[in-house]
């Protein structure tokens, strides 16, 4: 470790309980995707506390913080941080206001961020950088709420759900040459990865019947909970024809189930989502396994009366992202990479083989890491 390295990690042991602070302000106020307006302003309101150049309104909630803006053409590195927690009303630390808690540890990669900019700010550090970092909240990874999201593609604010594909149609990723994003995990290991996530299908699927007295008149009604009972039966029975190869996950859930005990539910409302590994390469058979599903489902579904509608159909993926051009990263990546010494590390973007492995090679000197893929 050399001595800027020593530096950076020093001023952030210094400044520990203002970073466990935002931490922990962060962690009990947690907010779903494309939701996250608090955590934004909180994240805007350190940055712009540190000097740094800030930008907000990516993907509805995402901020870019920007430092060394006069080196961007050298290179720029943008370290991720994710905005958005999970569904979770029965959390300990739940929001009420949301019913959202941070059960995946997003808190802690905004207070991974805001610790790097602490020390990468000093100016004695940040001289010492060939290049550009920029801090940036992203919005949205948790994947939820698709008719919320739906909502919003009909308003024109979005066309994915998922925040990564949003602010990569949209260019926000466009001025970045590499990106570096950490993730807390149980135990004490270290790992680096460089690969690509899941990519997926989701669907909103609505089962309509008719409503009736349950006790009065329940031979005038037609029952849409029965038909999603047996939808969803069908679907599971499909599980065992998914190839391991394909990686492929289907996880549905109820958000709506009827109405009152009393009246037979005219409608039920799942939600779903399919995933699959490297979407983005596999695209055909990903869309073909969507296809295949849903006729099965529409075989195996043999209740009179009752119908489905599958009422939207979008697709998330990872997209491959242009490189603006080739650099050198030597120090200017080893010193970034100390301050992250305690997280999980994934590489995002490192379509070149090389690149990736040379980030390991970097990192296995301070940590004990390990390359994923
Ligand atoms: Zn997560």
């Amino acid at each position: 470790m050399d001595q800027t390295e020593k530096l950076i990690i020093d001023i952030i042991d210094q400044h520990r309980d203002e970073v466990i602070e935002f931490a922990r302000d962060i962690y009990t106020h947690a907010e779903l995707g494309y939701k996250e307006f608090r955590t934004s302003q909180k994240f805007v309101n350190k940055m712009k506390e540190l000097g740094l150049h800030t930008e907000t309104g990516f993907a509805i909630t995402g901020v870019k913080a920007y430092l060394n803006e006069e080196k961007k053409e050298n290179a720029c590195l943008a370290l991720l941080g994710e905005l958005d927690a999970l569904r979770i009303p029965e959390h300990a630390y739940v929001n009420p206001e949301t019913d959202a808690a941070h059960c995946c540890g997003h808190h802690a990669q905004m207070a991974g961020i805001f610790g790097a900019a602490l020390a990468l700010t000093v100016p004695e550090i940040a001289e010492k950088l060939g290049g550009q970092v920029v801090f940036f909240a992203t919005p949205a990874e948790e994947y939820g709420e698709i008719e919320f999201k739906n909502q919003l593609r009909e308003q024109g604010k979005i066309r994915y759900g998922g925040g990564k594909c949003e602010l990569i149609r949209t260019g926000a990723f466009d001025d970045i040459d590499l990106c570096l994003a950490h993730h807390i995990q149980p135990g004490d290991e270290i790992q680096v990865g460089s690969g690509t996530g899941n990519g997926f299908v989701s669907k909103v699927i609505r089962y309509l019947g008719k409503a009736a007295h349950a006790a009065g008149a329940p031979d005038k009604g037609v029952n849409a909970l029965s038909a999603a009972s047996l939808g969803l039966q069908a679907l599971g029975l499909n599980r065992e024809t998914f190839r391991d190869e394909d990686c492929v996950r289907v996880h549905p859930i109820i958000t709506k189930g009827g109405n009152l005990v009393n009246v037979i539910p005219d409608e039920i409302v799942i939600e779903k989502k399919n995933s699959l590994s490297e979407l983005a390469s596999n695209f055909a058979s990903a869309s073909d396994d969507g296809e295949r599903i849903f006729k099965e489902f529409n075989r195996m579904i043999n209740v009179e009366r009752a119908y489905l509608v599958i009422e939207s159909d979008s697709i998330d993926g990872i997209f491959e992202h242009k490189y603006r051009s080739e650099f050198n990263p030597d120090s200017f990546i080893r010193t970034l990479i100390t301050w992250q010494a305690r997280n999980y590390m994934h590489i995002y973007f490192c379509k070149k083989e090389n690149t990736a492995r040379m980030i390991y090679e970097l990192c296995k000197n301070c940590l004990d890491a390990k390359i994923l893929k």
